[in-house]
C-alpha cells in the first residue's frame, strides 16, 4: 500500500499548481491502493469522498505546496478513519478490570494475553491470566508456558468449565489484589453458535470490563468480517489487531473500526512476548504512508525547518555549546515539525519504552515556559542559576522547582550527549540538514 500512495503522491508533489482534476486523478488512484490493499469498498470510497472534499474546497490549492498538503490530509484522515487518537481500557473504579480475549482459532489470543500481561506487569499492575481454552489440554499447557516467561501467574481448573473456571478466577483476583483478569478462551475455525454461546455465557457470568476479539491483520478483509459478525454476537469493546509484522497491506487496520465503530485497542508486532504495542492511528496512518524513514524526516525538516538557524544550532552543537536559548529555538522548530513521538520515529528511535508523559507535546510548552522566564544570561549559562533564581523561574512559569531542576538536569545530559556524539562518527545524520 505504501508503494502504490507514494507513486500517486509524488505525482502530485511534483507539481507547482494543483487543479480540481489534479487531484480527482490522484484520489482515483489512491483509492484503487486502498482497494488493492484489501481496504473494504464503502471505507475507501468514503475516504477519498472525504479528502477530495477538503483538498479541492479548502486553501490547498492556493498554497506553495499544494502536493504536501495533501498528503497531509490523507495523512490526518487516515488517522481519523483508524479512531483519531489512542483508546482507552475501561478500567472500573472498583474491583478487578476483566478482560476476556476471544476469536478465531490461531489469532493470536493466547500470545496476547501473556503479552498483555506482560505489558499490564511492566506498568505495575498484577494480572491473572486465565486458562478458559478446555477443549485441548495442550492449549492450557501453552498458556503456562507463556505466563511463566511472562512472569504472570495462571489460573487454570484442567478442562473443566469455562464459565465455572472464568467466575473462580474473578473471585480469586479479588481475593489475592490482582487488578487485571486476562481470560483466554477457546477458539475456532469459523464462526459458529457453539462458540458464540459460550463467550456469551462467559460474558453473563463475570461481565468483562473489556471483550478484545484478537484477530491477524495479516488475514485482511476477513478479519474485517469477523469482527463485525463477533461485534454483533458479544458487542466487543476493541480490537486487538495481531501480526502486524507480516501484514504489509495495512486493510484490516485500516477497515475495522469504520465498519464496527469499535477501536484497535493493541497491536501484535511480532512473535515475542515484548511485541505489542498500545495501538496509535495516527502512527499506523504514518506507516501506511511510508513515512517512518530518516528521509521523509529530513524532507520534513528542510521545507519546514528554518535553515540558517538549524545550522546554527547544529553548528553550535557539534562545537558542544548547546545553550537554553538553543533549546528555544529548537522547541519552536520541533512543534512545527508535528507530535513530539512522529518526529523520534521518523529519526528511527524506538519510542516504545518510553512513556506517554516523555512524550507529551505539552511538556515541550512547560519547559519553553520555563526557558522563558530565565534571564537571557541564564539561558546561556545554566550555571548561574541558584536556588533562589530557580525559585523566581518556577513562579514565573508557573511550574514548580522541581520542574527547573529537571529541565537544568537535562541540559546536562543534553550536553554530555553532545560530547559523546562529537566523540563518534557516522552519527551526524540523527542532525538537522546543514546544507
Ligand atoms: P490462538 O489460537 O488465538 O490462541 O493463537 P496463538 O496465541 O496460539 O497464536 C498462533 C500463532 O501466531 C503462534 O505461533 C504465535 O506465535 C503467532 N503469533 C501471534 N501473534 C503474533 C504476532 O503479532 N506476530 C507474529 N509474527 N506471530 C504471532
Ligand atoms: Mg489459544
Amino acid at each position: 500500500l505504501s508503494d502504490k500512495l507514494s507513486a500517486a503522491f509524488k505525482r502530485l508533489k511534483s507539481k507547482g499548481k494543483l487543479t480540481e482534476d489534479d487531484v480527482k486523478a490522484a484520489m482515483r488512484e489512491v483509492r484503487l491502493a486502498l482497494l488493492e490493499a484489501d481496504v473494504n469498498y464503502k471505507v475507501a470510497k468514503e475516504f477519498t469522498k472525504k479528502v477530495s472534499e477538503r483538498a479541492i474546497g479548502s486553501e490547498v490549492m492556493e498554497s506553495l505546496t499544494p502536493g504536501q498538503m495533501v498528503v497531509k490530509i490523507v495523512d490526518e484522515e487516515l488517522t481519523n478513519l483508524m479512531g483519531g487518537g489512542e483508546a482507552r481500557l475501561n478500567i472500573p473504579s472498583s474491583g478487578p478490570c476483566v478482560m476476556l480475549l476471544c476469536g478465531l482459532q490461531g489469532a493470536g489470543k493466547t500470545t496476547h494475553a501473556a503479552k498483555l500481561g506482560r505489558l499490564l506487569k511492566k506498568k505495575g499492575h498484577r494480572p491473572l491470566l486465565v486458562a478458559c481454552d478446555v477443549y485441548r489440554p495442550a492449549a492450557i499447557k501453552q498458556l503456562q508456558i507463556v505466563g511463566q516467561q511472562a512472569g504472570v501467574p495462571v489460573f487454570e481448573e484442567g478442562q473443566g468449565d469455562p464459565i465455572r473456571i472464568s467466575k473462580d478466577a474473578v473471585r480469586r483476583a479479588k481475593d489475592y489484589g490482582n487488578d487485571f483478569v486476562l481470560i483466554d478462551t477457546a477458539g475456532r475455525l469459523q464462526i459458529d453458535d457453539k462458540l458464540m454461546d459460550e463467550l456469551k455465557n462467559i460474558k453473563e457470568a463475570v461481565h468483562p470490563n473489556e471483550i478484545l476479539l484478537v484477530v491477524d491483520s495479516m488475514t485482511g478483509q476477513e478479519a474485517v468480517n469477523v469482527a463485525k459478525s463477533f461485534d454483533e454476537k458479544l458487542d466487543i469493546t476493541g480490537v486487538i489487531l495481531t501480526k502486524l509484522d507480516g501484514d504489509t497491506r495495512g486493510g484490516a487496520a485500516l477497515s475495522v473500526k469504520a465498519v464496527t465503530g469499535k477501536p484497535i485497542k493493541f497491536a501484535g508486532v511480532g512473535e515475542k512476548l515484548d511485541d505489542i504495542e498500545v495501538f496509535h492511528p495516527d502512527r499506523m496512518a504514518s506507516r501506511i504512508l511510508g513515512m517512518g524513514d530518516v528521509l521523509t524526516l529530513i524532507e520534513d525538516a528542510q521545507t519546514k525547518l528554518d535553515e540558517k538557524q538549524a545550522e546554527k544550532a547544529a553548528k553550535r552543537m557539534l562545537q558542544n555549546k548547546l545553550d537554553f536559548n538553543d533549546l528555544l529555538a529548537q522547541f519552536d522548530q520541533i512543534k512545527k515539525m508535528g507530535p513530539i513521538r512522529g518526529v523520534l520515529e521518523k529519526i528511527g528511535m524506538d519510542t516504545r519504552k518510553l512513556s506517554d508523559s516523555q512524550l507529551d507535546d505539552r511538556i515541550v510548552d512547560r519547559e519553553k515556559a520555563i526557558i522563558l522566564s530565565m534571564t537571557p544570561q541564564e539561558r546561556e549559562k545554566p550555571s548561574l542559576i541558584n536556588p533562589s533564581h530557580k525559585r523566581r523561574i518556577a513562579a514565573g512559569s508557573g511550574t514548580r522547582v522541581e520542574d527547573v531542576n529537571k529541565l537544568l538536569r537535562s541540559m546536562e545530559q543534553m550536553q554530555k550527549l553532545m560530547k559523546r556524539v562529537k566523540g563518534k562518527k557516522g552519527r551526524r545524520r540523527f542532525m538537522p540538514p546543514m546544507n
